[in-house]
């Protein structure tokens, strides 16, 4: 990580004005803040994306036995949350995940009625998506991958988007393969939340310097728009250790904590029947509405052609 090489952003990357502010300095790499658009970024930042991935950056951080079946049925599980927010607009169809790492989520969608392609830059993970989890696998930098035109009604990226370098032309890219009626999945780490301007710049999300921009609802918005895309669904995490003060979150929590339990030796997908009746309705209006001061972590959008 010493020698990588890196370049300086000039111009902010949403709207390509060249007025900031530092707002975290960490020697070699720093976090601006555009006083145009408020969007937030890392400049000076590494050149090259493979050289950040191929090697090391998932053997640190994501470690898995193969043979570990409780962890990967952990693992799978923890998307049915994400999967019902997908279902509310799309039942099936052809469906990308772009970087798919170990193809968790990418089971999910595929047990639950969707036509699945995954593209991962690094191998291993890829490897293990194909032979485990039975999934198809493109193991490509997102730049030499092309699909036709159209082709996809849902397109997947959960904490990806902050790891692009020329963020406007790939997602420009990505949406090109998109059908006119599909759906474009966003998770990211949410820059404006508790943890975050608790922690300042020790805050985890900053995750120096593989994330290459800090986004809020604001900015995502600002980028959607920028693409001739639309915000049509948001949906937060709830900042477990400030919310568990309120005393009438302490029982979701607890539910949401439970440990799961499985068969150890097989693989357990799970298939998620949505209905979008009052109380979920209401449970999402309380989460993202009354409780939207208490995000924590991530934010989700789903997007759509304007
Ligand atoms: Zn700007």
């Amino acid at each position: 990580m010493k020698n990588i090489k890196t370049k300086n952003i000039i111009n902010c990357p949403l709207c390509k004005k060249n007025k900031t502010n530092i707002i975290y300095d960490f020697n070699k790499y720093k976090i601006l803040k555009c006083k145009n658009c408020g969007f937030c970024y890392l400049s000076p930042r590494p050149v090259s994306a493979e050289e950040l991935y191929k090697n090391d950056y998932f053997d640190e951080k994501y470690s898995l036995e193969k043979s570990d079946f409780q962890e990967i049925n952990k693992k799978i599980n923890e998307n049915k949350a994400m999967i019902k927010n997908v279902l509310k607009f799309k039942k099936n169809g052809e469906f990308l995940e772009i970087g798919s790492n170990y193809g968790f989520f990418l089971a999910v969608a595929s047990a639950n009625g969707f036509n699945t392609t995954g593209v991962e830059i690094n191998s291993r993970c890829a490897e293990f998506a194909e032979k485990v989890l039975n999934l198809k696998i493109v193991n490509e930098n997102i730049e030499n991958v092309n699909f036709p035109e159209k082709k996809f009604d849902v397109i997947f990226m959960s904490h990806v988007l902050e790891h692009f370098d020329n963020v406007i032309d790939k997602f420009k890219k990505i949406n090109s393969w998109l059908k006119d009626d599909g759906i474009i999945v966003i998770k990211v780490p949410d820059f404006e939340c508790l943890e975050s301007k608790r922690d300042k710049e020790k805050y985890r999300g900053l995750s120096v310097p593989y994330h290459y921009s800090h986004f809020t609802l604001k900015t995502l918005k600002k980028l959607a728009n920028i693409i001739s895309l639309k915000v049509i669904f948001i949906d937060i995490w709830i900042d477990y250790k400030v919310s568990e003060k309120i005393f009438f979150m302490k029982k979701l929590i607890k539910k949401q904590n439970e440990q799961l339990k499985f068969d150890s030796e097989k693989l357990n997908i799970p298939k998620v029947y949505y209905k979008e009746d009052f109380i979920s309705k209401l449970k999402h209006f309380i989460k993202t509405k009354l409780l939207f001061y208490f995000r924590g972590r991530s934010i989700t959008v789903i997007m759509k052609k304007k």
